[in-house]
């Protein structure tokens, strides 16, 4: 959970720090773009302006060769000729671009259509461009330009050969020229304007607006400007072109340009805010920073929520994971995330891992209900809790009826005293049945710590006694692993033994107490070990159903009954009913019953010469009713019959006999230990044994020992007995010679003798 915790962080962190990166790398981008755009600025700035510079002069001289036509024209012309001269002037004033034209002969005689197409006298003419120095100059062959108020007068000589005779002069509006002055190219950031060699402006543009927040400047700049640029003419260089970068009054920095025109000494200047460029750069690279950044904050914000998310999910599956529905408690999995550090703190066995079940759990179920059966479940749980002693010590419910432990080990002998108290405890819990436990034990000294393995050896130790009655208790210890090696050495000795034909088949009476015969037999396993003698069942029958040896034993000795059977009808000898013992692990698979019919047909015995017996635990506990029903329907099917064994040795549910379709129920042999001093053991019996006769089952009573034991039985009208009083199992040439040829066990006089 911490280290989930922890990698959410680091997440956050490394989300952060990208994000951080991201916008330094923005950032130090943006910047890279507005220096170029900067760098580009320059070089727009000059290109704008060159063509500025040439527009303009090619516009000027445009004005100076319409004039200069006009002049040639008006110097052939009859002088004398007034009216014919003013109608020339007013029509060229008409269809050219200029507001006023004049005409001044050198020898002082000058006519004028002025703006407002009057005409004027020579007096009036000369009063206006007498006195210039641009008319002066221009009679010395120049053509010239001069300002005049609102207007500008472009001057130009007119040649009679080589003698100048006149000046043609062409009045325009300064309005109109300021309009050449117009330059969209820098929308409003940047304008041209016209000076003369003296740095002063001469035409600038109309955006007035602009130049208002500059004006302060502007004349300085210029001024500068022409001073540089007449240093540069001094020093014989070419001025054509000067950057200059001003801070304007408003702290705008601002590129100047200038370019040199061929005409009247005039020069074009081009002036663009430094970031013109880059100023629309930074625009859009603003609108993708906020972008950006809206980007990242709904990323963020997306983050924070998928991690929120991410975290409540993640506690929802932890609550789901970390504890057991069922008790509340904790479940396996916490248990192992939490015992496993534990252990590894203190691997010298300081803790004791023990894995706790809960004996015929499934048994408890059927009877009491699966709400009983959760009930318990829960209070074992709270039982266990109780008994930790400290919070170093930890309990789990597992799956179904299992639960672990985690508990402090100081002393071998005080675990046992503890763990049985909890047995003792979970005893007293009152439910449909006693409750008894399996306990198994593991003390953690191993340095290198597996949960898994741990709890497996704690299992393995459990199960070893799982199948006892009571409650048990084991330790995964060196003894517990000796015994399991030489079980495994045992297996292999039963395993050569079937090979070798080492098992016998005994033969142990059934006798009616009324007909006063052997109605039947059981057959009971023996081993006759080469080295090691006689064997009994107990020894080796839980071992062989342990490992799956237990069909091949049960077919051995059927086949070896069917056999007997066989032998002795040929020698017309009726052996009446001849039970078999069935392991319960068998029902696993209930094809046996077929095979077993096709044993019985292979030696010609009739299946109803044959009982096939399965314990009360087996239909009682691990089975539900309805597959214990199949399982007895089938053998009535391949026409076999059936009894019960063993009952009363556990939990005698004698209510369930009625739904279960057996032939003979076998009363367990603790039934008759204290049975004839004790009355109340007697009723039980005696009512058992009227309930199945009034089912039609039978009764064979077992272990019956003494004469007192059996006139009980005979008087309660028990069927069958079995027991030493008449006789042990027996060899199975024993058991005929002593039933049918000597016919030993009930003797004429109606009393029995006492079996070997
Ligand atoms: P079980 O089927 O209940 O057999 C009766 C057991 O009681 C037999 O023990 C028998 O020798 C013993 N017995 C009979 N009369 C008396 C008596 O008067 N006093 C005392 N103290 N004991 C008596 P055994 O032969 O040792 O068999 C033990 C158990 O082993 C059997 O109990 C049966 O569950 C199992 N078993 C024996 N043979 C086989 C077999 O072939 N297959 C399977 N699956 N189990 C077998
Ligand atoms: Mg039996
Ligand atoms: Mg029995």
């Amino acid at each position: 959970m911490r280290s989930l915790r922890k990698s959410t962080l680091i997440l956050t962190l490394l989300a952060v720090a990208c994000i951080v990166v991201l916008l330094v790398a923005i950032i130090i981008n943006v910047h890279g773009l507005s220096m170029s755009a900067e760098r580009s600025t320059n070089s727009y700035l000059r290109d704008v302006a060159r063509q500025s510079a040439q527009v303009i002069e090619e516009r000027l001289n445009g004005l100076v060769n319409s004039l200069r036509i006009i002049g040639d024209s008006m110097a052939h012309r009859d002088p004398q000729d007034v009216v014919g001269n003013e109608e020339f002037l007013s029509r060229k004033r008409n269809t050219s671009e200029f507001d006023a034209l004049a005409y001044v002969s050198i020898n002082g005689r000058a006519l004028m259509v002025d703006e407002d197409g009057h005409f004027s006298t020579s007096d009036a003419i000369l009063d206006r461009y007498a006195h210039s120095e641009a008319l002066a100059e221009t009679l010395s062959g120049k053509t010239t330009a001069g300002f005049y108020g609102d207007y500008i007068a472009f001057m130009d000589p007119i040649y009679d050969g080589d003698e100048i005779s006149g000046v043609m002069i062409g009045v325009r509006a300064k309005t109109r020229l300021q309009n050449m002055l117009v330059n969209d190219a820098f929308d409003g950031r940047g304008f041209t304007f016209i000076i003369d060699q003296y740095g002063d402006i001469l035409v600038r543009p109309m955006a007035d607006d602009t130049l208002a927040g500059i004006s302060g400047f502007l004349n300085q700049a210029v001024n500068d400007f022409a001073a540089e640029a007449e240093a540069q003419r001094n020093a014989g260089e070419e001025v054509n072109a000067l950057d200059i970068t001003l801070d304007t009054d408003q702290g705008t920095a601002m590129l100047l340009d200038y370019q040199a025109l061929d005409l009247f000494d005039w020069a074009v200047v081009t002036m663009v805010a430094e970031d013109f460029l880059s100023h629309e750069v930074g625009m859009y690279m603003t609108n993708i920073v906020i972008t950006l950044v809206v980007l990242m904050v709904i990323f963020m914000v997306m983050f924070i929520v998928l991690i929120f998310m991410q975290n409540r999910y993640q506690n929802r599956l932890e609550s789901v994971a970390f504890a057991d529905s069922l008790t509340g408690g904790m479940s396996l999995i916490r248990f192992q995330m939490l015992a496993e550090p534990r252990i590894q703190k203190d691997p010298e066995g300081a803790y004791a891992l023990v894995t706790l079940n809960v004996k015929r759990f499934k048994m408890i179920n059927r009877l009491g209900g699966s709400h009983e059966g959760d009930d318990l479940l829960r209070r074992i749980y709270r039982v266990l809790e109780e008994n930790l002693i400290d919070d170093s010590e930890l309990v789990a419910h597992d799956m179904a009826d299992n639960f672990i432990l985690l508990l402090r080990n100081n002393d071998e002998a005080e675990l046992r005293e503890r763990l049985g108290n909890i047995a003792d405890d979970i005893g007293s819990i009152s439910t449909v049945l006693p409750v008894h436990t399996s306990q198994g034990v593991y003390v953690a000294n191993d340095a290198d710590v597996d949960m898994i393995a741990f709890m497996d050896r704690a299992n393995m130790a459990r199960m070893s006694k799982a199948d006892d009655y009571h409650s048990s208790l084991v330790f995964y210890d060196d003894d517990f692993v000796k015994q399991q090696e030489e079980r495994v050495r045992l297996i292999g000795m039963i395993e050569q033994g079937l090979e070798n034909d080492e098992f016998l088949v005994y033969l142990q009476p059934k006798v009616s107490p009324t007909e006063k015969r052997v109605i039947g037999a059981e057959a009971l396993v023996r081993w006759k070990h080469p080295e090691q003698g006689m064997i009994g069942p107990n020894i080796f029958i839980p071992l062989c159903e342990q490992n799956d040896l237990i069909g091949e034993l049960d077919e051995y000795v059927f086949e070896k009954v069917c056999k007997q059977i066989a032998e002795w009808q040929k020698k017309g000898w009726d052996p009446g009913v001849i039970s078999v013992n069935v392991s319960g692990l068998q029902l696993k698979d209930i094809d046996f019953i077929k095979r077993y019919r096709a044993i019985a047909d292979k030696y010609g015995v009739d299946p109803s010469m044959i009982e096939l017996e399965l314990t009360e635990s087996v239909m009682f506990s691990d089975t539900e009713i309805i597959e214990a029903k199949n399982v007895l329907d089938k053998i009535h099917e391949y026409g076999f019959r059936c009894s019960m064994d063993d009952f009363g040795s556990g939990y005698s549910a004698l209510g369930l006999l009625q739904e279960l379709p057996i032939d003979c129920l076998k009363l367990d042999r603790s039934f008759f230990t204290g049975v004839v001093d004790n009355r109340r053991a007697q009723i039980i019996i005696e009512m058992i044994i009227r309930l199945a006769k009034r089912l039609h089952i039978h009764t064979v009573a077992e272990g019956i020992e003494t004469d007192k034991q059996f006139a009980i039985l005979r008087n309660m009208g028990c069927d069958m007995i079995q027991g030493f009083f008449f006789s042990p199992p027996l060899p199975m040439d024993e058991y005929a010679d002593m039933v049918f040829v000597k016919g030993e066990i009930y003797n004429k006089k109606g009393t029995s003798n006492r079996g070997h």
